[in-house]
């Protein structure tokens, strides 16, 4: 993997599945991990499982997963042969657009994907990144896996 930054694939059963989720969880924020092949040269989300958000003060406002729900999506992803690629969340009645609060609570070197869930319905999807400490949080390009229609238009998007 020489350039992290190339196009991620998610696979459109995924897709699906993250929409309903942010979806069902509405008016709160939805979270859940995203999986994918070990040693593969281009990202490609294959999986996710729901987390419950465990945040209770302002669900709607962020969200927070347990150690333990963190150490499950682990072992899950071992039993499947997979990585832990990253974590989605959704945004309600708000963009895409990562907070400062997502790229404090960010995980070096795993995806924070983002679905803005306006008036209850699913839209756009942005995947956010950092790669090191002191670098901004950065939009990377996802592309459906199966056709590479792209997913999101990032450039409207700055880094944080
Ligand atoms: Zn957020």
């Amino acid at each position: 993997m020489s350039d992290t930054r190339s196009a991620i694939r998610i696979d459109p059963d995924v897709l699906a599945a993250i929409r309903a989720g942010a979806a069902a969880a509405y008016p709160n924020e939805g979270c859940g991990a995203l999986l994918g092949p070990k040693a593969d040269a281009v990202r490609r989300i294959t999986s996710s499982l729901p987390v419950p958000n465990i945040e209770t003060g302002t669900p709607r406002m962020r969200f927070e997963v347990a150690p333990r729900d963190y150490l499950a999506v682990e072992d899950e992803a071992d039993r499947r042969g997979l990585s832990l690629l990253g974590f989605w969340h959704s945004h309600p009645d708000d963009t895409a657009q990562a907070s400062r609060t997502d790229r404090a609570y960010a995980w070096e070197g795993l995806l924070t994907v983002i679905v803005a869930v306006p008036e209850g319905s699913p839209r756009e999807i942005i995947a956010w990144e950092i790669l090191s400490p002191d670098e901004p949080f950065t939009s990377v390009p996802i592309e459906e896996s199966v056709t590479g229609r792209p997913i999101t238009v990032i450039s409207t998007f700055p880094a944080i």
